[in-house]
């Protein structure tokens, strides 16, 4: 029988180097890159995505010289030694039949050292140090150490390099008027601009010969004021060629750009008409990349001949297996990529290893695992959320045997609440993976059926895992009994009508969430016209940056989001995806009180106060009232088990409610497997 992706499974000639398929694992910094002494995990993890059936393989971003390191001490690729290293790394993937590429990454201005360099003493938002110009000397020394980097590339057995032209690192740095304000023969100009871009190729290229992968990695929508036209990043497309280029991989917007460009509620594939216009003009193979997370979306951009190969990145933190599993026709066992960043990008702001909220192990292949179990237990599950989904299909797969109780008519939790909010839709492709997994592992699961602790204590386990979750904090305040009072769960459900003014009570992650379900219609990240509309992207060629004027739809409702404490709203949110949520609420007109007390709910509205004296007492009238004010851990089952004593594991919310998510139950859940 034939393959479903006949296209994405077909081989490439890419310059001197076949590849097995037409799926790339793009660059991803994961932080193991940094010390030395992770090389093997490092090599684990790419070893694992190789297995997993990937075509090509990018490393994370390595810079050419200390003054492009991302942060102090961060990897680089500048000595022999540095060089002899990666033969760990490059061997273990070819072991495994794909070929891999180190990226060269120069960070320029945004560089966190004090020794940063740019073509400007244009300063970065991501670094406290004013970079140096670089002087015509330095502009020569880097890229001389660009062309030894590749050099030392070649030695430690990669099969090719990718210069990261994006992103707004130095390279970019160049080509963008926003930071190369030079009058020389550098700044100025569009080929003054781009020479810098077009040297460094030119060298890497005399420095490797023809027998070793080139790939530039550049920009083809900027979203930044004063970036550079879709004409120019033609015109460069060309040069790149020319210079020695063997592939050009896409990139989406700069670090700053206030576009999102890989949440998840950015439409699937929604650049790809940038890579499309791109394609026209070269005859090298082009990469798609960004929000492209299903085979089918990848095998319908090779299909219409938008591209010729399909950068993965997240998606392959997820799931390793991502190839094989498409190849073999399995797509419903593909652990999606929600495009949450909760465990990659976010864990990259703030310091910690990435890893993935739906796959624990992602780098971390070394140090968790579910290896078979040598005596096989009888385990039951209570509540089939994220937690408990976790443990359930973790301990099933390693050889237990293992029942799921869940007291509703369906899986997921709160995470099926989560699915049906506009711009979540990517949770629903969780709870289909974990719904394929039960099947595989053989998990038996009850539905419908709320477990008591006298059946449990009957039922002869080995082990009891209660997963049993979080209900949502009911609050003290008079009035609350009214019939305009909905809980979250009520409202997400649409149990009953919601009026056209609404007042939220809570301004965490949920009373974000509701706010934006309750001010939009339908979901933009289902609609890219919409979309584009929304975060004001054009695809004029001539529009500086490739941004216009944003035109938010209108929101449905009038909707006040209130908060207890004073200051900023969505101060937890996250880090990657925090702004988003904000930036969207304000482009629907959402107003938001802070510092208020909720003095009671009554036919008027919700009455408030501000501070200790309870003053400006005022109604917001409104015909409902949406309390979003956190959780607490259901965990009723926990105290009559007591007398079982080790038996009983807490997991997830049960276990503890505060700072709850969706990536600690899953990596609870998976960590509790693993050890069982
Ligand atoms: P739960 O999801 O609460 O699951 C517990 C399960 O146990 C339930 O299905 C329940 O019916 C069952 N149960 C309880 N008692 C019994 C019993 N006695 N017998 C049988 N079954 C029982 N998290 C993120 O990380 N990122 C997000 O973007 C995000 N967005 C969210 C948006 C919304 C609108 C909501 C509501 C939540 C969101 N979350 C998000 C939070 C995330 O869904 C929760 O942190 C996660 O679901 C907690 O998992 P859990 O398994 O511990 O508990
Ligand atoms: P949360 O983030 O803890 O927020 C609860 C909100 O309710 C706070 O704004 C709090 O602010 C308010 N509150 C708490 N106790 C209250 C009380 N007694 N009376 C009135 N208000 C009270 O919880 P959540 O929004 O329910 O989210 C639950 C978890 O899901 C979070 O931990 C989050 O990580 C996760 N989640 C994540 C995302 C995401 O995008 N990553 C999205 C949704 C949910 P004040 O005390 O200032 O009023
Ligand atoms: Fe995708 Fe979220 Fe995992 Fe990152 S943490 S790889 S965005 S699912």
């Amino acid at each position: 029988m034939g393959s479903a992706f006949p296209r994405l499974l077909s081989p490439l000639r890419v310059g001197s180097v076949t590849l097995r398929n037409r799926l790339v694992m793009g660059s991803m910094h994961t932080g193991l890159e940094d010390r030395d002494w992770h090389i093997d995990r490092l090599a684990a993890f790419f070893a694992e995505r190789a297995r997993g059936g990937v075509g090509l393989i990018v490393t994370g971003g390595y810079s050419p010289n200390r003054e492009g390191w991302l942060s102090p001490f961060a990897c680089a690729m500048i000595t022999e030694a540095d060089a002899r290293r990666h033969r760990t790394i490059t061997d273990a993937v070819h072991e495994a039949g794909a070929k891999i590429a180190l990226q060269i990454l120069h960070a320029g201005r945004d560089s966190e050292v004090p020794i940063s360099v740019s073509p400007s003493a244009v300063p970065s938002p991501f670094s406290p140090f004013v970079p140096r110009e670089l002087t015509e000397e330095g502009i020569q020394n880097t890229i001389a150490d660009h062309a030894r980097c590749a050099e030392l590339a070649k030695l430690a057995g990669y099969d090719g390099i990718e210069v990261m032209g994006g992103e707004g690192f130095l390279i970019n740095q160049f080509l963008a008027p926003r930071t190369n304000t030079r009058t020389d023969q550098w700044g100025g100009s569009t080929a003054n601009r781009q020479r810098f871009a077009i040297e460094i190729v030119r060298q890497i290229r005399a420095a490797v010969g023809d027998n070793f992968l080139i790939m530039f990695r550049m920009s083809v929508a900027e979203f930044v004021e004063e970036g550079q036209t879709f004409d120019e990043i033609i015109t460069l497309a060309k040069e790149l060629q020319s210079a020695g280029v063997d592939v050009i991989n896409t990139d989406i917007g700069w670090h700053e750009s206030r576009v999102p460009t890989i949440a998840t509620s950015v439409p699937r594939a929604a650049f790809v008409g940038y890579t499309a216009r791109l394609k026209e003009h070269v005859t090298i193979p082009v990469c798609a990349a960004n929000r492209i997370n299903m085979p089918e979306v990848a095998e319908e951009i090779l299909e219409r001949g938008d591209a010729d190969l399909i950068a993965l990145a997240r998606p392959l933190l997820a799931d390793p297996e991502w190839v094989n599993k498409a190849a073999e026709s399995r797509v419903d066992e593909i652990n999606t990529c929600i495009a949450c960043n909760q465990a990659c990008l976010d864990h990259t702001f703030t310091g910690q290893t990435v890893s993935c909220l739906v796959n624990p192990r992602a780098c971390h292949e070394t140090l968790l695992q579910l290896l078979p179990t040598r005596s096989a237990k009888r385990v039951a599950v209570v509540g089939a959320g994220p937690a408990g989904l976790a443990a359930a299909t973790g301990l099933a797969e390693r050889g237990h045997h293992v029942e799921l109780f869940e007291a509703e008519d369906r899986i997921g939790g709160q995470f099926d609440l989560a699915r049906r909010i506009p711009g979540k839709e990517e949770f629903d492709e969780s709870i289909r993976y974990f719904r394929s997994k039960l099947e595989i592992t053989g998990v038996t699961v009850h539905l419908n059926t709320r477990v008591t602790a006298e059946q449990l204590a009957a039922g002869d386990w080995d082990e009891i895992v209660l997963a049993t979750g979080v209900r949502p904090r009911t609050l003290d305040i008079p009035g609350i009994d009214h019939p305009m009072v909905l809980s979250y769960p009520q409202a997400v459900r649409k149990e009953r009508p919601v009026g056209k003014r609404v007042a939220v009570i809570g301004a965490g992650g949920i009373g974000f969430d509701i706010s934006e379900l309750l001010t939009v219609e339908a979901s933009p990240a289902l609609n890219l016209e919409e979309w584009q509309a929304e975060w004001g992207v054009t695809d004029d060629d001539h529009a500086l940056g490739q941004l216009t004027t944003r035109k938010p739809t209108p929101a449905v409702r009038e909707v006040t989001l209130l908060q207890r404490k004073t200051g900023p709203f969505g101060t937890t949110l996250g880090k990657s995806t925090g702004w988003i949520h904000r930036a969207a609420l304000n482009a629907k007109g959402v107003t938001q009180i802070g510092g208020v007390n909720y003095e009671r709910i009554d036919d008027r509205g919700l009455h408030i106060s501000f501070g200790e004296n309870r003053e400006g007492r005022r109604v917001i009238e409104v015909d409902n009232v949406i309390i979003c004010a956190g959780q607490e851990s259901v965990r009723d089952l926990e105290d009559q088990l007591e007398t079982l004593g080790g038996r009983v594991h807490l997991i997830g919310g049960a276990d503890e409610a505060k700072e709850l998510d969706a990536k600690r139950a899953i990596d609870q859940g998976t960590r509790l497997a693993a050890t069982l």
